[in-house]
């Protein structure tokens, strides 16, 4: 990959919700070419942690920067703009505006105006078939998966923020998925992939952080740290 600068960062982060401590702490860096996971059992702060660098979750401390600048404050409309992206666990495709222009509202939500952004991207996702025509509603997950990280590429991001991307994927959606991110990685982009499935995991990070009760437990390549967690929690 050509830079591992951190293109977004986030430093000694805490998040309460009432009395409960979600994040206690937390520093991450999404450099740029890498592919960053972030995984760990329900409830450690994994999705906390990603709505504080999508702008949806406001830390009560700490910084998210995007460069050099400051953007704990910004909201998430705003950080599109700037270049960071996401895509939702939840599925959130315009039900009753076809494949191609939902792609087209990611295009008009992002950086820059590039008028080569929507096919470039249907291409990419392998939606430039007659697909692009119909309505979203009613198309199977696994396109709909593709639907919403063509809005969120057509955007023009340098952070890709993803939330379950292989959630209702078949095998070989999944190993699609993988090789598309990998693409993006090697073109510059910082990724961060919050994921359960740790077969995608493997063969797509370069980096893995383990989280548990809103801290960061463990970081390494995907051999050492999948390793050790099949250790600690395994038969
Ligand atoms: P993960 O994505 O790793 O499963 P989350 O970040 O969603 O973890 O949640 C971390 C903890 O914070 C969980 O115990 C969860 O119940 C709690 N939590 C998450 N969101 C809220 C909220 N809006 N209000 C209260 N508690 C929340
Ligand atoms: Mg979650």
């Amino acid at each position: 990959a050509p830079s591992s600068l951190p293109v977004l960062e986030a430093r000694a982060l805490h998040v309460r919700y009432g009395g409960f401590t979600a994040l206690d702490g937390v520093d991450l860096e999404l450099p740029a070419g890498r592919v960053t996971a972030l995984v760990g059992p329900n409830g450690a702060g994994k999705s906390t942690l990603f709505h504080c660098l999508a702008g949806t979750v406001r830390p009560a401390r700490g910084v998210v920067r995007f460069g050099a600048r400051d953007i704990t404050r910004m909201p998430a409309h705003a950080r599109t703009r700037l270049g960071v992206a996401r895509t939702f666990q939840r599925l959130a495709v315009f039900p009753t505006l076809t494949v191609a222009e939902n792609v087209r509202v990611g295009a008009e939500q992002g950086r820059v105006r590039d008028a080569g952004a929507v096919e470039r991207t249907l291409r990419l996702l392998g939606l430039d078939g007659p697909v692009r025509a119909l309505p979203a509603a009613g198309l199977p997950t696994g396109t709909l998966r593709r639907v919403e990280l063509a809005r969120a590429l057509a955007a023009g991001p340098r952070v890709l923020l993803l939330d379950e991307p292989a959630a209702g994927l078949d095998t070989a959606e999944v190993a699609a998925l993988a090789r598309v991110l990998k693409a993006l990685a090697a073109d510059g982009m910082a990724l961060l992939v919050v994921e359960h499935d740790p077969d995608l995991v493997a063969g797509l990070a370069d980096v893995v952080h383990v989280m548990a009760a809103g801290r960061i437990v463990a970081s390494g390549p995907p051999g050492r740290v999948l390793d050790a967690l099949g250790e600690a929690t395994g038969p």
